[in-house]
């Protein structure tokens, strides 16, 4: 059986990540969102096991002793996991998933699972435009809006630990380059013959 691919999606706060991922998988057959657990408050809009399982502090710290993420981290001042049996069944039964994590967990996933992993860094086409959409979106508070911008700093520095780059100036330009990397990763001559199994291309000479 060969195992599904994780598309790990990262990059600051405001820069288009869920914007962009939503569309392509709107676009594309066969894509699984990992939904993570967080202990931030629901945004308007946002609907518990659709965007995240949103959990409280002891619900989270209890999953973390348990074991049961695959990575976890504390982001802009809340707490964020990935759920390690879901990620590892789908993966095993050869589903491509798709994941919008921090650069931290995105980094830690990649340590673990780097054949299946690829790694996808979404960055802004300047520090101003990535304020003005954070402002435009008016989902944070001025001061935690802040601390994203401030974090943003260091997750830019990260980008060269990337397996691609996609810098979100035009909206359907980046879909279209998100869709491009889902497929193209799916028709690596490695994971194709692996699929393929005893299959062998030398029979065609034989004919
Ligand atoms: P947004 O990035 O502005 O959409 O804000 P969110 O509050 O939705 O997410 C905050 C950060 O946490 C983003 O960088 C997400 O990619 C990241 N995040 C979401 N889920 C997870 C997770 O399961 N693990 C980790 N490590 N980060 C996550
Ligand atoms: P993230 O998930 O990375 O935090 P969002 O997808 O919520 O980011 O996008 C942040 C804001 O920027 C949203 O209001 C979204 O509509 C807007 N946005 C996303 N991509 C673009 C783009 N290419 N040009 C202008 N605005 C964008
Ligand atoms: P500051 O600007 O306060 O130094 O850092 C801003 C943010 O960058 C922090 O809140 C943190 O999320 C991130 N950061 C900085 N350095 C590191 C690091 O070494 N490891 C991790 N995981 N995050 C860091």
């Amino acid at each position: 059986m060969t195992k599904g691919i994780l598309y790990v999606v990262s990059g600051p706060s405001g820069v288009g990540k869920s914007s962009i991922i939503k569309e392509a998988m709107k676009r594309l057959k066969g894509f699984t969102f990992s939904i993570s657990y967080t202990t931030r408050k629901p945004r308007p809009g946002e609907v518990n096991g659709k965007d995240y399982f949103f959990v409280d502090e002891k619900t989270f710290d209890e999953m973390v002793k348990n074991n049961e993420f695959l990575e976890y981290a504390e982001v802009h001042g809340h707490k964020y996991g990935t759920s390690k049996s879901f990620i590892k069944e789908k993966i095993n039964e050869g589903f491509s998933i798709v994941l919008d994590i921090d650069v931290q967990g995105a980094l830690n996933v990649v340590k673990q699972m780097r054949k299946e992993t690829v790694l996808i860094f979404i960055a802004p086409p300047s520090y101003s435009e990535l304020k003005k959409r954070l402002l435009n979106r008016g989902t944070e508070k001025m001061e935690d809006l802040k601390r994203r911008l401030e974090d943003a700093k260091w997750e830019l520095s990260k980008i060269n630990e990337f397996d691609y780059l996609i810098v979100n100036e035009d909206l359907n330009e980046s879909i279209n380059q998100l869709i491009s990397i889902f497929i193209a990763e799916q028709i690596k001559t490695e994971r194709v013959t692996e699929h393929l199994g005893n299959y062998s291309f030398f029979k065609f000479e034989e004919e």
